[in-house]
C-alpha cells in the first residue's frame, strides 16, 4: 500500500487531480467529506457539538447549522479548539478505518486541504501539491463557483503560501495551463511513479537503478528534498534516531553528483538499527533494508560498520546509512561534508576527480571503488582542516 498526501490551495485543481487518480484506481479519502460525515445527524460528533455549543448550532430539522457554528468559532480560538477536539479524533478514526479496509495493493490518496498548514507531510510516502498562480485560481473560483473576487482572494490569503506548499511538495503539479495538460501530468505520475512505488513498498524492495554511472549538475532543490526525507526517516526511527542528517555530495551546494540523496542516521548501537520492528517500519515507510551488515572502507584500518537502507521511490533515489552516533564512520561523513562545504578548492578537486572517473564509462560500483584512493589521500587534509577550525559534529 502506498499513502499519498494530496493538497493544493483553493481553486488550484486539487479535486480535479483527485478524480483523475481515482479513475486510475486510487482509493481517494476526502478529508472535507469526512469532516461533514462525522457531524451528520445521529452521529457522536453532532451530539458532542450540541453538548458544548448548545441547540443554537442546529437548524430546524436537527442538522448542523454550519454558518451558526462558524460564527461562534470564527472569532474565538478557544471555541475553535474545542470544536477541533471533537471532530479531529473522529475524522482520524474514520480515516484509519478506511485505510485499514483498503486492499494491500491500494494507492491511497488522502485529499487534505490543510496538509501543509497542519504539517502532515512526513506521514505520507509522497506529498503531491497542485499549484496555480493566484490570478488563475481567482479567475477559476469566480467562473466556476460564483465567488466574488474579494471572497476568492480572502480565502486564498487565509491558507498556506505557495512557498510553504513548495517546501512540502515531493511532486508539484503545475496547473496554470489547460486541464488536459494537468491530466497528462497526473497520468504520467500514476504510471511512472505511484504504481511502481506502491509495488516496491508492498514487496519491501528498493527501487532498481541502472548500473551505469550518471553525474548531474548540482540541483539547488536537493537540500529541500532531503529535508522532507529526513522528516520521514525521523518519524520511522522515532526515539531510536539520535541524529538524522543530509550527507554526501548532494548535501554540498555546487558539487556535481549522482542524483541520490544520502542521509545518515546516528543510533546508539547497531543493535538498535537491527530492531525488527524498526526494520519493518522503515520498509513500510519506503526505506527497506538493502544488503545485510554493510561497512564503509575505513581510514584507520578498523572496520566501519553500518546498516544500509534505500528508497522504494522510483522518482527519488535515496540512501540511508545507519551508523553508531559518535563512531568514526559517522563522524567522517559529517566532517567530509562540512569540509567540502567550507573549502572551495577541496570541492573543485573532488568534482574534477569525479568527472575524471565518470568519463571512463564506469559503473556505479567501479566509481565508488575508484574514489576510495582519493578519499584516503584527502583524509589528512580534511582532518587538518577539522583540527585547525575546531570542527565538531553538530548535534541536535
Ligand atoms: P480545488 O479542488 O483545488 O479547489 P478544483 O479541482 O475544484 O479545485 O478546480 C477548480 C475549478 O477549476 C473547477 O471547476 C475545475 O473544473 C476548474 N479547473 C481545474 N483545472 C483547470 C484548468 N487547468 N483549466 C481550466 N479550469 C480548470
Amino acid at each position: 500500500m502506498l499513502r499519498v498526501g494530496l493538497t493544493g490551495g483553493i481553486g488550484s485543481g486539487k479535486s480535479t487531480v483527485a478524480q483523475r487518480l481515482s479513475s486510475h484506481g486510487a482509493l481517494v479519502i476526502d478529508a472535507d467529506a469526512l469532516a461533514r460525515e462525522v457531524v451528520a445527524p445521529g452521529g457522536r460528533g453532532l451530539a458532542a457539538i450540541v453538548e458544548r455549543f448548545g441547540d443554537a448550532v442546529l437548524d430546524d430539522d436537527g442538522a448542523l447549522n454550519r454558518p451558526a457554528l462558524g460564527a461562534l468559532v470564527f472569532a474565538d480560538g478557544g471555541a475553535r479548539r474545542d470544536l477541533e477536539a471533537i471532530t479531529h479524533p473522529l475524522i482520524a478514526e474514520r480515516t484509519r478505518e478506511l485505510v485499514a479496509g483498503a486492499p494491500p495493493d491500494a494507492v491511497v490518496v488522502h485529499d487534505v486541504p490543510l496538509l501543509v498548514e497542519k504539517h502532515y507531510g512526513p506521514g505520507y510516502h509522497l506529498v503531491v501539491v497542485v499549484g496555480a498562480e493566484e490570478e488563475t485560481r481567482v479567475k477559476r473560483l469566480m467562473q466556476t463557483r460564483g465567488m466574488t473576487e474579494a471572497d476568492a482572494r480572502s480565502r486564498i490569503a487565509a491558507q498556506a503560501t505557495d512557498e510553504q506548499r513548495r517546501a512540502a511538495a515531493d511532486v508539484w503539479l503545475d496547473n496554470d495551463g489547460d486541464k488536459d495538460a494537468l491530466l497528462a501530468e497526473v497520468d504520467d505520475l500514476w504510471d511512472a511513479r505511484l504504481v511502481p512505488f506502491e509495488e516496491n513498498v508492498r514487496r519491501g524492495t528498493r527501487s532498481q537503478r541502472s548500473d551505469q554511472l550518471t553525474l548531474v549538475d548540482p540541483d539547488p532543490s536537493w537540500p529541500a528534498q532531503a529535508a522532507r526525507l529526513v522528516e520521514r526517516v525521523r518519524l520511522a526511527f522515532g526515539e531510536l534516531a539520535l541524529t538524522v542528517d543530509h550527507v554526501g555530495s548532494t548535501a554540498v551546494p555546487g558539487l556535481v553528483a549522482k542524483d541520490v540523496i544520502d542521509l545518515q542516521v546516528g543510533v546508539r548501537s547497531l543493535a538498535d538499527a537491527d530492531d525488527e520492528a524498526l526494520v519493518a517500519r522503515l520498509a513500510a515507510a519506503g526505506f527497506p533494508r538493502s544488503g545485510g551488515a554493510a561497512h564503509d572502507s575505513s581510514k584507520d584500518d578498523a572496520p566501519w560498520p553500518k546498516r544500509f537502507h534505500a528508497s522504494s521511490d522510483p522518482g527519488r533515489p535515496a540512501h540511508v546509512h545507519v551508523r553508531e552516533a559518535g563512531s568514526a564512520g559517522w563522524r567522517w561523513a559529517l566532517m567530509f561534508r562540512d569540509w567540502m562545504r567550507a573549502v572551495p578548492e577541496a570541492r573543485e578537486e573532488y568534482a574534477a576527480e569525479k568527472l575524471r572517473i565518470a568519463v571512463s564509462g564506469a559503473t556505479v560500483r567501479e566509481y565508488a571503488d575508484a574514489k576510495e584512493p582519493w578519499f584516503d589521500a584527502m583524509d589528512p587534509r580534511a582532518e587538518a582542516w577539522a583540527a585547525r577550525t575546531g570542527w565538531e559534529p553538530a548535534r541536535d
